[in-house]
């Protein structure tokens, strides 16, 4: 028993010992970037030549004068930005046509494998941080930990674990499914019919690690039911699940596709409408007075309104739902911008491809959004609604997330889908 011990602890002090002499090859201090132009995403500005330190995981300073070392990133012909944010992806899967079967078939050894993959193509994309909302048996979860320990690479992920839903509704696990396999999942399973559900609910996403909530407030294209936009959670549930996750420090997000699921959370304090399809004058009359953002995910309208004109890629329940909702976002965007509601970029990649995150912003800027206030959407914005106020910004004391393209994006909002170079937490991803 003392021999066993003894070796566990040289053997832990041995590995401890590499892990040291490992992390101390790559965290240099003094690293510096050369940027050619850097965008002040609190001024909403194009700055000239810049060179930032890097010193660990943080940004250390930010000067005009060249400093005197040879230790430095050519970054001269580029234009430095920070890490972009996506609020609305879900790591784990990708949509095709085998889909509906993959929930019979993937186990959430392989869920977990996949979000890796996934995460690491967001990463590579120039997407630092995102947001989960929705997952299944919380694979994001053990994929955020597992990034914050530095045992895999990929994106900082805030995750909700499983979305909320009510019985039959958008998110509930065993929609379109055969008796017997349906069963009667509940709070613990992410399925309430009360206030006393929702409670439990809420508190049992805390005890799994979750950071913020997910609601599905309507219903949803992709689930296997009739409805894309009735609500689906009464006043009572959607503010009992709001005033739980308040009590744990956490934000709700709801899907909403239908105008009145989103009033009911408007009105309950959510903090974010995702895709938000039919909002009606009085809905951004709504979520103007309370603070409400947009998370618009014009490319998932896009995607999914493409594939239902394929046959075989949906089941036939979700066809008509894909067809209508399809088109409509990005007209909804244009009128949300147009009355100043607060938005913030998301995507809803794993419906579209993940990757292609970027060709979000120039739907914005093709909808009427000027390039710059799409930059500060998926940075500045972000940044406040996830409360964190180390990202979002290059400047002194932030975390070193920073991403360059050629050329001027607020020129060409298109450069961000071909971004060269990526840093997160001071760790270079690509050069
Ligand atoms: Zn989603």
């Amino acid at each position: 028993m003392k021999n066993n011990r003894l070796t566990t602890l040289l053997i832990t002090s041995l590995v401890l010992g590499a892990f040291n002499q490992a992390s101390t090859a790559e965290d240099k201090d003094n690293t510096w970037l050369h940027c050619g132009q850097v965008i002040d995403t609190e001024e909403g500005a194009v700055l000239g030549q810049r060179f930032i330190q890097i010193s660990g995981n943080t940004i250390a300073a930010v000067t005009k004068q060249k400093p005197n070392t040879d230790d430095i990133i050519n970054l001269s012909k580029k234009t430095c930005l920070p890490g972009l944010m996506d609020m609305h992806v879900h790591l784990e899967s990708e949509m095709n046509p085998k889909s509906y079967i993959e929930g019979f078939t993937l186990n959430p050894a392989d869920l977990v494998l996949r979000a890796q993959h996934f995460g690491m193509k967001t990463l590579l994309a120039g997407f630092t941080t995102v947001r989960n909302p929705g997952d299944t048996a919380n694979v994001t979860i053990a994929l955020r930990n597992a990034v914050n320990q530095g045992i895999v690479d990929g994106p900082r992920i805030y995750s909700a674990g499983k979305s909320i839903a009510t019985t039959g509704g958008h998110a509930d696990p065993t929609n379109g499914t055969n008796a017997k396999l349906m069963g009667d999942p509940g709070p613990k399973q992410g399925v309430i019919n009360s206030t006393d559900d929702a409670k439990k609910a809420v508190r049992q996403r805390y005890k799994e690690g979750a950071d913020f909530i997910k609601i599905t407030a309507t219903g949803g294209v992709l689930s296997l039911a009739k409805s894309g936009q009735n609500p689906q959670f009464t006043d009572e549930e959607v503010k009992a699940v709001i005033d739980i996750a308040n009590d744990y420090g956490m934000h709700v997000a709801a899907h909403a596709h239908g105008s009145e699921g989103m009033l009911r959370a408007i009105k309950a304090g959510i903090t974010t409408i995702e895709h938000g399809t039919y909002m009606t004058e009085e809905v951004m009359k709504a979520m103007k007075k309370h603070g409400t953002y947009y998370v618009p995910t014009i490319i998932a309208g896009k995607f999914v309104g493409e594939k239902a004109e394929v046959d075989g890629f949906f089941p036939e329940i979700v066809r008509p739902k894909a067809r209508a909702v399809g088109p409509q976002i990005q007209k909804t965007f244009a009128k949300a911008y147009d009355y100043g509601i607060k938005i913030a970029f998301g995507t809803d990649s794993g419906v579209s491809a993940h990757g292609d995150n970027a060709k979000e912003f120039q739907y914005m800027v093709e909808a009427g959004m000027p390039a710059m206030e799409a930059i500060q959407s998926a940075t500045i914005t972000t940044a406040k609604l996830l409360d964190n106020d180390k990202i979002g910004v290059i400047k002194p004391g932030n975390l070193a997330d920073i991403i360059a393209v050629d050329g001027n994006p607020v020129k060409d909002i298109k450069l961000l889908q071909d971004v060269k170079f990526i840093m997160k937490d001071g760790k270079v991803y690509k050069q």
